[in-house]
């Protein structure tokens, strides 16, 4: 049978500055027709999964577009564009006999809720009501009620950290390839009145695990499809936010619903689990200082790049500032100007930067900094693991500048924060310092848990911060947990 193929991967965030255009997706994967194949075919990517899972149909490719390194709204123009190109690409490829999609499902449009659900009911007008349209998503998508109207069956992944791509792709596929042999898909959505920060969200272990082994376990049975646990991306300001749950079942309503419903009370249930134990700057140095052991590793999550943050905060560098600390603080800030400044100084002389703020300044504005030039590198290095061992990272120009104690590295291009080797890397030795900063909700344990004498998760202002109620928001549907604390659910 004919099997369209393709994607809209693309987390939004709704209180990061600018709108994604297009060069964040050319910055990523745009991949047309036949290219979509020949790129993801055997990866751990839900496309690659989808295509193993259907060797034996005629893939029809159309387009898939991603971008990891943008946490904001896609412009308008940007998704009428890609929605005109599905279509297109879909209507010049009928009659098919069914649609897989691979989607994050937390896409936000400049000027559209739900890209995902749009894009669903486009392509039903088109395929009509009996050629069944099955996707995969993200664990941190918003399931809304159009993307379950609008489809025959939805997969979420089952990890996080995500690890289970192509194998979210091969459910998928394979639900897809059940509906296109006749059988009845019936899925039900449960949705939660609660977000919950990344902090304490990995499937690994904490409040989330028990639920998500109970949704793989259901899997296993017979007459149930699939089964999903979605804990959304808790930054989306949208009338239909929170988490949710979603069960397939072959041709049984009733029982889909029953079980989402009973993943959807188990959630909710653990909701006061997710909340992390957060401390101030101050309290934190505080700490440090008092202890004789270290180094103290500050989770700075506001600012994590890998939650789409920009990585330019200024609200640590300002407190350690303040406090005038003398011991040996590493701490790090992308600024491509500043490296700019700092090359033209030379290492070994001395100048007042103008520091941070360059991306965002909603949350907190730059800082002038009279430091050495301590270093300069170009910015490229390998992770030692576990994360991505052996892989090369780029950060682009790099400067190292030194104020007493405080240790800065300036890069030019954002990075993941999992590695210790982004300190190591310049010269500098986390295991002597008295704070290590790393901008990272939860990954970065693993990197540096080995040799902290304690890792503290950091209050700081901005565009990722863990402190829900700390942002404006305005559309969301209320009460919602944490921002309303006597919000209630109740299975109707
Ligand atoms: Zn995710």
């Amino acid at each position: 049978m004919r099997i369209a193929i393709g994607g809209l991967y693309q987390e939004s965030h709704s209180f990061s500055p600018a709108p994604a255009d297009r060069g964040a997706f050319e910055g990523g994967s745009l991949l047309y027709g036949r290219d979509l194949i020949e790129e993801l075919a055997g990866l751990n990517h839900e496309i690659g999964g989808a295509l193993s899972a259907a060797v034996d149909h005629e893939a029809i490719p159309l387009l898939y577009a991603a971008t990891g390194a943008s946490g904001m709204p896609v412009r308008q123009s940007v998704l009428e564009e890609f929605v005109g190109d599905f279509l297109q690409r879909l209507s010049a490829s009928l009659p098919v006999d069914g649609v897989y999609l691979a989607m994050h499902g937390a896409t936000a449009g400049e000027h559209l809720d739900d890209p995902t659900g749009h894009l669903f009911s486009r392509l039903r007008e088109l395929v009509g009501p009996d050629v069944p349209i099955v996707a995969s998503l993200d664990l941190h998508a918003n399931v809304t009620k159009e993307m379950v109207d609008a489809s025959d069956a939805l997969v979420g992944y089952h990890t996080a950290p995500h690890i289970d791509q192509g194998d979210s792709g091969a459910r998928a596929m394979r639900a897809l390839i059940q509906a296109m042999e006749g059988t009845r898909l019936s899925t039900a959505l449960r949705q939660i009145p609660m977000v919950v920060p990344g902090e304490n969200g990995r499937t690994t272990e904490g409040p989330y695990a028990g639920v998500m082994d109970q949704a793989i376990e259901l899997e296993d049975e017979e007459g149930i499809v699939s089964a999903s646990v979605f804990c959304v991306q808790p930054w989306l300001d949208l009338p239909e936010m929170g988490c949710s749950t979603v069960v397939v079942t072959q041709n049984d309503p009733e029982r889909a619903q029953r079980e989402a419903d009973r993943l959807a009370e188990m959630l909710w249930s653990r909701r006061r689990d997710f909340t992390p134990h957060l401390v101030s700057a101050d309290d934190g140095i505080d700490r440090a200082l008092a202890d004789t052991a270290g180094p103290y590793v500050f989770s700075d999550a506001a600012d994590a790049p890998s939650s789409g943050a920009p990585g330019d905060s200024t609200v640590l560098i300002d407190a350690f500032l303040r406090r005038g600390l003398q011991e040996t603080v590493l701490l790090n800030i992308l600024d491509p100007d500043a490296v700019s400044s700092a090359t033209a100084v030379g290492v070994g002389n001395r100048a007042v930067f103008t520091l941070g703020a360059s991306l965002s300044n909603t949350f907190y504005g730059p800082v002038t900094f009279d430091a050495r030039v301590r270093t300069l590198f170009d910015g490229s290095f390998r992770f030692k693991g576990p994360a991505f061992k052996g892989v090369e990272f780029h950060m682009g120009r790099t400067a190292v500048l030194v104020s007493r104690g405080l240790h800065l590295v300036v890069m030019e291009q954002p990075i993941l924060q999992w590695d210790p080797e982004l300190y190591r890397c310049v010269g500098l030795d986390p295991a002597d310092a008295k704070i290590v900063v790393a901008k990272s909700p939860a990954a970065f344990r693993a990197g540096y848990e080995p040799f902290a004498a304690q890792i503290l998760n950091i209050d700081c202002p901005g565009v990722c911060s863990p402190n829900l109620k700390s942002f404006p928001w305005k559309r969301a549907g209320r009460p919602l947990f944490p921002l309303d604390d006597d919000a209630s659910f109740v299975v109707t």
